[in-house]
Formats: structure tokens, C-alpha cells, sequence
């Protein structure tokens, strides 16, 4: 077995040498190099073996130094997933004679993983040919769970930023948003799309009479029992603002609008949230306008949904509690 030798072969750093520390005095820099958290090793080219390898590899990893004697070493000590790219990568990279960094995970003598950046330098021979590499191995652990950590905050706040926080179901934005995408591609396929507009009948009596914490809970009822509702692929009910709903329902023709709006009805009915002030009943109510187009060239989304608006107007001025999907 091939040890690795106990100081840094002069050979490996003497260029680096300048004329305030005498390159004849390796002992300084193995004082500098074992005593920093960047761990530092080296390769011989020709016979793909350990010629050095920094102690504080034993800290971190807990295999010791001298069990480190070739490349193989190194590739066995790869995470499965990491070892093939990153062993691609490296050989590709020496052989080409370019300096280079790897990101994997190294797995620890008692079956952990560690996030290292191997940073690896190219040495060459004066005619050319590559005589070794020489790197350090830094433990990034911490920094790639810090990144972890942001991509998951990110991910949340992305679907928290769509989100309505008081009720849950989709907010005015993702509406917004999926509204223009299901128009264009109605249009482009030829396809009926369906918007439903909701309001509930006499809410400003209801936070009058109950509060508006209790208001605060009639809301998140009626979102629940409308998106129940409108529960099919593709739908989505978001809240439009204030007291207001709406249900996006694409592919969806008149005739199954007019269900599921009217599938909501019952649902909220079920839900039988009292409501002494409303002046249609004994129970919270909404009143909804429905409609469908296959939008057209000259069509667009905006006058669409104030049609919509008007229909809900009309149920309103109806009386309330009831479906108008016809032109007031
Ligand atoms: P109509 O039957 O004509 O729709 O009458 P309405 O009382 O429901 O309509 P109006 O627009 O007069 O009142 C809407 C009320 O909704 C007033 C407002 O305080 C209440 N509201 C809007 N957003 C919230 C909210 O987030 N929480 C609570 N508790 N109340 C809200
Ligand atoms: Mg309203
Ligand atoms: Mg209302």
C-alpha cells in the first residue's frame, strides 16, 4: 500500500513561493494549509494517487488521511447520485487541462453526507502535459441548506402570493392571471368558456349583526362550499374581493355552467350559516350571474366579465339568492 507521504512534496507549492518565505520551508505552509477549514490534497496524474491529502479531511469526513491512495477512494466516497457526474465531469475537465469546481455530496465514514466544493487546479509539466491536480475540498453543508431552505420559502411564498390568506381558495391575482391564459386558449381552440360571479346577499348585515370576526368565518365557509362546488379539473374559484367570487370554468358550455352554479347553491344551503339580518331567509344566500362565450377576434376578457357583472346585478336586483345567466 502506497502511504501518502506525511508533508507536502516541495514540488506541489514551490512556484508559489515568494521571497519573504523561503520555498525550502514546507513546514510553513503545511502550518498554514492544516490549519485551515478548506481542506487541500493533491493528485498525481500519472498514477491517479493520493500524494497528499490534508488531516482535516479526517474531521470532517471521519475516513483518515492515509486511507485516501486513489482516485477510487474519492469516487467510492461520492454520493450514488452525485459520483457519475461528478467523476465525468472532473476527469473531463483534467483532461482537458482546465481548472474546474464540483458541488457533491461526499458521504462520512458512519453514513452521512456532506456538501463539498471541490475547487481543483490544473499543474502541468514545463512541456505542457498535465503532472497533477491539486485542489481544495470545502465544506458547504451549511450554505447548500441555507439555499435549500431559500428555494422552499420561495416555492411557499409563490403559492402563498396566489393564495387568499383569509379564505384559502385563489386570490384576485391568480384569477387574473389563469382568466387570460383559459381566454386565449378558448380562443384558440374554439372552445366555451364559463365565468360565474358570486356576491353574497346582505353581508353588510351580517358583520352588523354578528361581527366581522364571525364575518371573517362566514367567508371562509361560503369559499369552501363554492369551490366544493366548482371542484372539477381545470376550475378554479378565487376570491374576486370583499364578499365577491368567482368561478373560471373552462370548457365548460352554458348548460354546465348553470350547474355547477347551481350546485353551489345547494352546497351553501347545506351549509346553513344563519343570518337573522338578511331579508331572503333565515340562512346566508348569494346571488350569482353565469355566462358563457367561445370568445371570438373582436371578443375581450374585460367586457366579457362585466357582463357577467351585470347578470350578478340583475340577480341582485331580482331579489337575490338566485342564478341570472340571460341578458338583463
Ligand atoms: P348585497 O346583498 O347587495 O350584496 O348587500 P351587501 O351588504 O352584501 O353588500 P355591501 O357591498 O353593502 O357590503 C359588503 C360588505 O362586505 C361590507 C364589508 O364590510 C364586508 N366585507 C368585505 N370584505 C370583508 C372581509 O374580509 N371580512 C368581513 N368580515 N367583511 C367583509
Ligand atoms: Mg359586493
Ligand atoms: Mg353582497
Amino acid at each position: 500500500m502506497n502511504k501518502p507521504p506525511a508533508t507536502i512534496p516541495a514540488s506541489t507549492f514551490s512556484q508559489q513561493a515568494g521571497p519573504a518565505v523561503s520555498g525550502e520551508d514546507p513546514d510553513v505552509y503545511r502550518t498554514l494549509l492544516e490549519s485551515t477549514r478548506a481542506i487541500p490534497w493533491r493528485i498525481d496524474w500519472a498514477t491517479m494517487r493520493f500524494t497528499y491529502i490534508g488531516p482535516q479531511i479526517e474531521q470532517l469526513l471521519g475516513w483518515s488521511p492515509s486511507s485516501w491512495l486513489s482516485v477510487h477512494d474519492w469516487a467510492d466516497r461520492i454520493h450514488e447520485e452525485d459520483r457519475q457526474k461528478t467523476v465525468d465531469f472532473c476527469v473531463a475537465q483534467s483532461q482537458r487541462g482546465v481548472d474546474h469546481e464540483a458541488d457533491y455530496r461526499a458521504l462520512t465514514a458512519d453514513g452521512e453526507q456532506v456538501w463539498i466544493r471541490d475547487v481543483v487546479h490544473v499543474v502541468r509539466k514545463p512541456d505542457g502535459s498535465v503532472e497533477a491536480l491539486v485542489g481544495f475540498m470545502f465544506d458547504i453543508t451549511e450554505r447548500k441548506l441555507a439555499e435549500d431552505k431559500i428555494l422552499q420559502l420561495q416555492r411557499e411564498l409563490e403559492v402563498l402570493s396566489y393564495r387568499d390568506s383569509l379564505t384559502g381558495v385563489a386570490n384576485r391575482r391568480m384569477f387574473d392571471a389563469l382568466y387570460a391564459v383559459e381566454w386565449a386558449r378558448a380562443r384558440e381552440q374554439g372552445k366555451p368558456l364559463s365565468l360565474a360571479m358570486i356576491d353574497i346577499d346582505y353581508f353588510k348585515q351580517y358583520n352588523d349583526h354578528y361581527g366581522h370576526v364571525q364575518g371573517d368565518e362566514c367567508l371562509r365557509r361560503v369559499a369552501q362550499a363554492l369551490a366544493a362546488g366548482a371542484a372539477q379539473p381545470g376550475n378554479l374559484c378565487a376570491r374576486f374581493g370583499g364578499e365577491e367570487f368567482v368561478l373560471l370554468l373552462p370548457d365548460t358550455g352554458a348548460e354546465a355552467a348553470r350547474g355547477i352554479a347551481e350546485r353551489c347553491q345547494k352546497l351553501l344551503k347545506h351549509e346553513a350559516i344563519p343570518h337573522a339580518g338578511s331579508g331572503v331567509g333565515r340562512v346566508v344566500t348569494a346571488s350569482m350571474g353565469v355566462g358563457t362565450i367561445i370568445p371570438g377576434e373582436a371578443d375581450l376578457p374585460g367586457v366579457f366579465l362585466d357582463r357577467i357583472d351585470r347578470r350578478l346585478y340583475q340577480a341582485k336586483s331580482a331579489g337575490r339568492n338566485r342564478i341570472c345567466d340571460i341578458e338583463p
